[in-house]
């Protein structure tokens, strides 16, 4: 699921979003709190960034839509094994060592 599948499922038209910067900022993002909500116009308790095809656009959330937004891009996430190999590339890569730890166990 991209982004443009995320607004569809969340029942938001593209063209009533505000454009975001390409890289956001904590002092960006802190502005936007409190928006309405951009699925349901409802007071807004997040926001977030979406990438369309035709820039990057605010996605504010009131927390059932940002809980559904979560729900939603839980399926496009990475496995957390892939997480590792991917860090673990990285780390060769940059000639430096590794070491995760997860559940207090290193790997
Ligand atoms: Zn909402």
């Amino acid at each position: 699921m991209d982004d443009a599948d995320l607004l569809r499922a969340l029942g938001v038209d593209p063209a009533s979003l505000d454009p975001a910067p390409e890289t956001v900022r904590m002092t960006d993002a802190r502005q936007r709190f409190n928006r309405p909500c951009s699925t349901c116009r409802a007071r807004g308790i997040s926001t977030g960034t979406v990438r369309l095809p035709h820039g990057c656009f605010w996605l504010d959330s009131c927390r059932d839509h940002m809980l559904e937004g979560f729900r939603l891009r839980a399926g496009r996430w990475p496995a957390a094994g892939d997480v590792f190999t991917v860090l673990r590339e990285a780390a060769a890569e940059a000639g430096v060592a590794l070491t995760v730890i997860t559940d207090g166990e290193a790997g």
